[in-house]
């Protein structure tokens, strides 16, 4: 059985997400007796090179390296074409994309290509050995039910969750091929072009890549209310998120947004502040390890969700738990 990965990498490095993939992808391979298959594709240049290097320490059997400067950064129909090609090759059986930027728009464009289902944003993958079939875990209405998704036949396209997978450990005694691949731009429709970039002002740490994340809802009253949770987001090593009433109101960047319309998240700590709890927003940090949340209703649906839960002026309560937090983090 192949399993094929789209691996991003940036500077010569495989980023997390695609660690993760290869950490999934080894295990399933372990259970499937199954190949794993990688998809690299960069500019020309020792860094693409090195990247795909970093691959086969991380579990690839086969890098598939794609080098051309037109691959220098995503670019939907270029990615879309290269890697239908590939697919034809190789004929994988499962599909494994990072549910981020590219990753979902890139699944659902090869699944069309290839006349094939894709399952997205999974937390993780079931084998179901009587079948041979393959199901993602994904969470729905908040996290209140689990959906199992599948396709009805192979091939398997899944994207996957970001920090839902223990990433794979790098071990350079792994052997692998590396298989340079000669691909032509000529005949590929290019419908969009880059023409720049701009930095985010959101803040210094994605919400996808934080481990902890301190958010705040209507209930802080105002902006101001923002600058006492980026303290405890500094002391705690984390960054702040928000609920789309806080980010409606203007009080915050809207690409903090959690949930449904925002940002989907999971961080071994998630601090909900002023939050009611409503399922849009949960659906969005629903994958986090722990919640905890801090409200002057009990009644708010937040405290069924929350492992632990402070009920109180969140103005009170906060000012408190900073020098708490400091002064455990110090011992
Ligand atoms: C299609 C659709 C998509 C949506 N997508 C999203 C999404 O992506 N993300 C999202 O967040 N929402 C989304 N929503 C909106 C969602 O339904 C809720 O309206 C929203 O999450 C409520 O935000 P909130 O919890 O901050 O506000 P509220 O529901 O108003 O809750 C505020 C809470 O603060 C508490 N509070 C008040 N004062 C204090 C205080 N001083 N200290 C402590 N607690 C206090 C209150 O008791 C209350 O529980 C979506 C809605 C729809 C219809």
């Amino acid at each position: 059985m192949k399993i094929l990965i789209l691996a991003e990498a940036t500077d010569g490095k495989a980023n997390k997400m695609t660690a993760e993939l290869m950490g999934l992808a080894g295990r399933l391979a372990e259970i499937v007796k199954g190949e794993v298959h990688v998809a690299l594709l960069g500019p020309q240049g020792s860094e693409t090179q090195q990247a795909a290097g970093e691959l086969v320490a991380l579990g690839a059997q086969k890098v598939h390296l794609f080098s051309h400067e037109a691959l220098n950064v995503y670019q939907a129909d270029l990615y879309a074409q290269v890697l239908h090609s590939l697919f034809r090759e190789i004929d994988p059986d499962v599909v494994l994309f990072g549910n981020d930027i590219i990753g979902r728009d890139l699944a659902p464009r090869l699944a069309v290509r290839i006349g094939a289902g894709c399952s997205m944003d999974c937390l993780d993958l079931v084998y179901n050995p009587e079948r041979g079939s393959f199901y993602g875990i994904h969470p729905v209405y908040g996290g209140n039910v689990i959906n199992f998704l599948s396709s009805r036949r192979r091939p398997y396209l899944f994207t996957i969750r970001p920090r839902c997978q223990e990433p794979a450990m790098e071990d350079k005694a792994r052997k692998g091929e590396i298989i340079e691949v000669d691909i032509s731009m000529d005949g590929i429709r290019q419908r969009t072009r880059i023409v720049g970039y701009s930095t985010s002002s959101g803040g210094d740490v994605r919400l996808e890549d934080a481990r902890v994340i301190v958010s705040g809802g209507r209930g802080l009253g105002g902006p101001e209310g923002f600058e006492v949770l980026k303290e405890l987001a500094a002391v705690l090593g984390g960054t702040v998120g928000a609920s789309r009433a806080a980010v409606d109101s203007g009080w915050i960047d809207p690409n903090r947004q959690i949930g449904l319309t925002g940002k989907f998240v999971s961080p071994q700590l998630y601090i909900a502040v002023g939050i009611s709890g409503a399922s849009q927003h949960m659906t969005g940090c629903a994958a986090s390890k722990t919640i905890i949340c801090v409200n002057t209703n009990p009644e708010a649906a937040i405290f069924k969700r929350a492992q632990y839960g402070v009920v109180g002026d969140y103005r009170l309560v906060i000012p408190k738990m900073i020098p708490e937090f400091k002064k455990i983090l110090k011992e």
